[in-house]
């Protein structure tokens, strides 16, 4: 059985909650705040390590009362955090959201995330069989050097190019496995897939952008599931029809379940059943990693 690599950010996020935004310059008295562990790499970790996966975080904490309370969050949840440095360069990397009207905003400063480089990426035990995860909340070389030291291993690369950017063929080409949702697929490909929901044309899409011809690009489409594309056959799994309740860290549970499941030796098309499932565990409880279920749970759905 594979281990899954993740090298991501780990992020505290403080929550404020008001009765409403405060105007430009204006003050206001809030209700509540909250911390919460969050940043993509870290919640897709813990999402791997939930269903069972053997689970190693790659990144980087300040030296700061939010970087130790992170790494004893992650540690109480079975990752292996023998690769997160601690830098005295920069604070943990924090999200401040101000939530009021039913509304957010989100101010997130990456600090540590920032310095993750190939240095920390380089000495990671790679072995065939193993997940090398990924996301866009840390340097795109530090992104390049793991997938190249991952596909030299003859590890499965996972690119969630989200928040999306642009980035270069080079690094794309170093990606086996795409997981992307319509807007970042539309963002990449220079299309305007809002409203769409055509399958042929979230395929042709997903076709523009793939750069090789054994990659995999998968297209998660929220309620209506996931269609992925793997060369050049099509695997679209319907959506679980479930009651949403919040659907933050949807995303971040898909990913962390389809490199778990692949860790765990299983084909695209079980593992794509095996995340949509999770996901759709995940949008009926609050929260982005308190959200993320067990495999004992993801079993019971899927029967
Ligand atoms: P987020 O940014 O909110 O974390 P995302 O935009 O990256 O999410 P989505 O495509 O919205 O990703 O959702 C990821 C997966 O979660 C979907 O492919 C699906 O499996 C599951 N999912 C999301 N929303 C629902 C829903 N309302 N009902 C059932 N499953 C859902």
């Amino acid at each position: 059985m594979g281990r899954v690599f993740v090298a991501g950010s780990i992020n505290m996020d403080v929550v404020a909650t008001a009765d409403r935004h405060p105007r430009v310059g204006e003050t206001v008295a809030g209700r509540q705040v909250l911390y919460f562990p969050g940043g993509k790499g870290a919640n897709q970790a813990v999402a791997a390590s939930r269903l069972g996966a053997r689970t190693t975080l790659i990144g980087r904490l300040g030296k700061d009362s939010f970087g130790a309370e992170l790494r004893t969050f992650l540690g109480d949840q079975g990752i292996d955090l023998g690769y997160v440095a601690e830098t005295a360069e920069a604070h943990t990397g924090t999200a401040i959201i101000t939530v009021a009207e039913a509304d957010n905003t989100i101010v997130v400063i990456p600090g540590a995330n920032g310095l993750v480089g190939a240095d920390d990426v380089e000495v990671v035990p790679l072995l065939a069989g193993d997940v090398a995860v990924s996301q866009f909340e840390i340097p795109l070389p530090a992104i390049a050097a793991f997938f190249r030291r991952g596909r030299a291993a003859g590890a499965t690369t996972l690119l969630n190019p989200a928040p999306a950017q642009k980035m270069p063929d080079e690094l794309l080409a170093l990606v086996d496995i795409l997981v992307l949702n319509e807007t970042e697929l539309g963002f990449l490909a220079g299309v305007d897939l809002s409203d769409s929901d055509e399958t042929a044309k979230i395929v042709d899409t997903a076709r523009k952008i793939q750069v090789r011809e054994d990659q995999t690009i998968c297209v998660t489409l929220g309620k209506r599931g996931v269609l992925a594309l793997a060369g050049r056959e099509e695997i679209l799994v319907q959506g679980r029809a479930v009651k949403a309740v919040d659907t933050t860290g949807a995303g971040d549970c898909f990913v962390g379940a389809l490199a778990a499941e692949l860790a765990d030796g299983a084909a695209l098309r079980t593992a794509l059943a095996f995340a949509n499932a999770a996901a759709s565990i995940s949008v009926q409880r609050m929260g982005a990693g308190p959200s993320m279920p067990t495999a004992a749970e993801v079993k019971a759905v899927l029967g």
